[in-house]
C-alpha cells in the first residue's frame, strides 16, 4: 500500500484545554478507543463569547471540564462536524447548560437503504440532532473576532462539514482528514465517491493545516490529502486484482487483502471494501449480481459485456 505519513504523536491532556492555535483551544474527551484514538477533540473557538466545535460524547466529566475551561466566558454557539455519537451525543447537555444555539446538519445516509438492508452503522449514528441553524456549503458563521466558512465534505458521513477559519490557514477537518489514521468510509452513512471528491476539494483550497476530530494537527495538509487519495486508489486496484484472480465475494477479498489486520477489525474492513465496490460498480469497473450488497457476488467488468 502507499505510504501515508501518519502522525500518531499526540498528548491528549484529558480534562485540560490546550491552546493549539491563536484563539483556538482543544479539549480531548476521555473516550479513547480503536476508532476514536485518544478521544474526540472538542474545540473552543474565540475568547469571551466562544463557539464549541463538536461537544463530543455525553460524558459528565468532559462537560464539566469544558465548562471549567470556559469559566467566565459564554458558550454562544455549538457547531457540529457530523452526527456520529462520539461527536454529537454531548450536544444536548451542553446546550441545556449554556443555552447556546446549535448549528450543523441532521443525520442522513448517503443513499436510501436497499430492500432488506440493515444499517450496520445505526448504533453510531445520532438521529436526535436537529440544529437550530441548518448549515450549508459556503455558509459563513460569525463570532466575536473570528469567522468560519462551511466546507461540505461528505464521505465519512453524508452530512460531514469542515470549517475553514478565516485568516488563520486552518481547517477544522472533523473525521474527514485525520493525521493518525485513515477515515472509515462505510455505506450507507458514507460513500467512497463522495469521500474522494471531498478530498479533491480540499486540494483546491488554500488551507495547509487541519485540526481534526481525533488526534493532533495535520500539517502540510495537501501532501497528506494526496497520499490518502493514492492509498484509496491502490486499495481499489488491489480489489480489482482480486476479482481478476477469481474472488467473487467481499469476504474473500477481505481475507486476502487484510491478512495482517486483526480479525476483530474485519467487519470494518468489509464495509470499506463494500464502499469501494459500490463506487467501482457505479463507474462500470466491476460487475455486480444485482444492486451491490455486502453479501453480494461481484466480478470483473469484462470486455465481453
Ligand atoms: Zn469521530
Amino acid at each position: 500500500m502507499a505510504d501515508i505519513p501518519f502522525d500518531r504523536q499526540f498528548e491528549p491532556s484529558h480534562g485540560k484545554a490546550v491552546e493549539v492555535a491563536p484563539g483556538v483551544r482543544r479539549l480531548t474527551a476521555p473516550n479513547a478507543g480503536p476508532y476514536t484514538f485518544h478521544g474526540t477533540n472538542t474545540y473552543i473557538l474565540g475568547r469571551g463569547s466562544v463557539a464549541v466545535i463538536d461537544p463530543g460524547p455525553d460524558d459528565p466529566a468532559h462537560l464539566a471540564a469544558l465548562l471549567a475551561a470556559t469559566k467566565g466566558e459564554a458558550i454562544s454557539q455549538i457547531i457540529l462536524t457530523h452526527t456520529h455519537r462520539d461527536h454529537s451525543d454531548g450536544v444536548a447537555a451542553l446546550a441545556a447548560a449554556t443555552g447556546a444555539a446549535t448549528a450543523g446538519q441532521p443525520h442522513r445516509t448517503s443513499r436510501a437503504l436497499h430492500a432488506g438492508e440493515a444499517n450496520l452503522l445505526d448504533a453510531s449514528s445520532d438521529t436526535a440532532f436537529h440544529p437550530d441553524v441548518m448549515l450549508a456549503d459556503g455558509d459563513r458563521i460569525d463570532g466575536e473576532g473570528w469567522q468560519l466558512e462551511v466546507v461540505a465534505t461528505p464521505g465519512h458521513a453524508a452530512n460531514h462539514l469542515a470549517f475553514a477559519l478565516d485568516g488563520h490557514d486552518l481547517l477544522f477537518s472533523g473525521d474527514h482528514v485525520m493525521a493518525w489514521s485513515t477515515s472509515i468510509v462505510a455505506p450507507p452513512d458514507g460513500a467512497m465517491a463522495d469521500y474522494m471528491a471531498s478530498l479533491a476539494r480540499l486540494l483546491d483550497r488554500p488551507e495547509r493545516r487541519y485540526l481534526p476530530g481525533h488526534g493532533g494537527p495535520v500539517v502540510s495538509a495537501h501532501g497528506f490529502v494526496r497520499s490518502l487519495m493514492a492509498h484509496r486508489r491502490m486499495r481499489e486496484a488491489a480489489i480489482l486484482d482480486r476479482l481478476a484472480k477469481g474472488d467473487r465475494t467481499i469476504a474473500e477479498i477481505v481475507a486476502a487483502l487484510y491478512r495482517e489486520t486483526p480479525a476483530a477489525l474485519h467487519g470494518a474492513a468489509a464495509l470499506s471494501v463494500f464502499a469501494h465496490m459500490e463506487d467501482a460498480v457505479a463507474r462500470g469497473l466491476v460487475a455486480s449480481d444485482g444492486v451491490p450488497r455486502l453479501d453480494g457476488t461481484f466480478g470483473p467488468a469484462t470486455a465481453a459485456r
